[in-house]
């Protein structure tokens, strides 16, 4: 092969492995757009299981409060039926009995009074609770949404540069003969997508391992592609 077409093809390689290399970043943060764009959906569902939750409380609060309340109206009844029994009564033993009977039901109306304004207190408090959340949740959702349309845009930019660095690439790539093209892609794949590296002061740049002499000096006289002896990169030289 004449060095001129070597020079050639190390040019394109490099080209090949530019391109390569870019789209190489560009997807990894595709792929990291892609993850928090899951990740946005999983903290607004967690805030949203915490309002839910709250609401659920709360529901069975009140309806305690509610039974309290019925509670408190029976006793009430209870205690006016019994005083309203008390002008008619004829003996002192019974209307004792009775004033006992009132006297034991207010002191239960009492207590359903205390437990009611517990019970307030407590609803109050965990209303509080729910409308903080509820306002958390709708400022994440508002904030998930923004973020959701930027990523969006930006997934659809990625898409359209991934798709014009492919047709690049297309381009370079069928300017390369068979052979070396598919020696390029097997090194892309095994080599942690680096495939053509600079041999620089008699080390290869992808492994860092010295070169033997009688390959530093066929890449100097460009007769053929070179490869790493070690890790098998393609290997070019920088002329100063
Ligand atoms: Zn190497």
């Amino acid at each position: 092969m004449e060095a001129k077409d070597v020079q050639e093809q190390m040019r394109l390689l490099k080209e090949l492995q530019d391109i390569d290399t870019a789209a190489q970043k560009i997807r990894l943060d595709r792929r990291q757009l892609e993850k928090e764009l899951g990740g946005l959906d999983a903290e607004v569902e967690r805030v949203s299981v915490m309002v839910t939750g709250l609401r659920e409380s709360l529901e069975a609060l009140q309806a305690e409060r509610r039974e309290l309340g019925h509670a408190l109206t029976q006793e009430r009844d209870h205690v006016a039926r019994a005083e309203s029994r008390l002008p008619a009564i004829k003996t002192q033993k019974e209307y004792i009995a009775v004033l006992k009977e009132v006297d034991t039901a207010k002191k239960m109306n009492r207590d359903i009074e205390e437990r009611i304004k517990g019970k307030d207190a407590e609803i109050a408090a965990l209303d509080q609770d729910r409308l903080e959340k509820e306002k958390e949740l709708a400022e994440q959702q508002a904030e998930a949404a923004a973020r959701r349309a930027h990523i969006e845009a930006r997934l659809a930019e990625i898409d359209a540069t991934l798709a014009a660095r492919e047709a690049e690439r297309v381009a370079i790539a069928e300017q390369i003969p068979l052979v070396t093209r598919k020696r390029y892609q097997t090194l892309l794949d095994r080599r942690g997508g680096i495939a053509v590296v600079e041999a620089r002061q008699g080390a290869c740049q992808g492994c860092h391992m010295q070169l033997p002499p009688q390959v530093f000096n066929s890449l100097f006289r460009q007769e053929e592609v070179m490869s790493c002896p070690h890790c098998h990169r393609l290997i070019f030289l920088i002329r100063q």
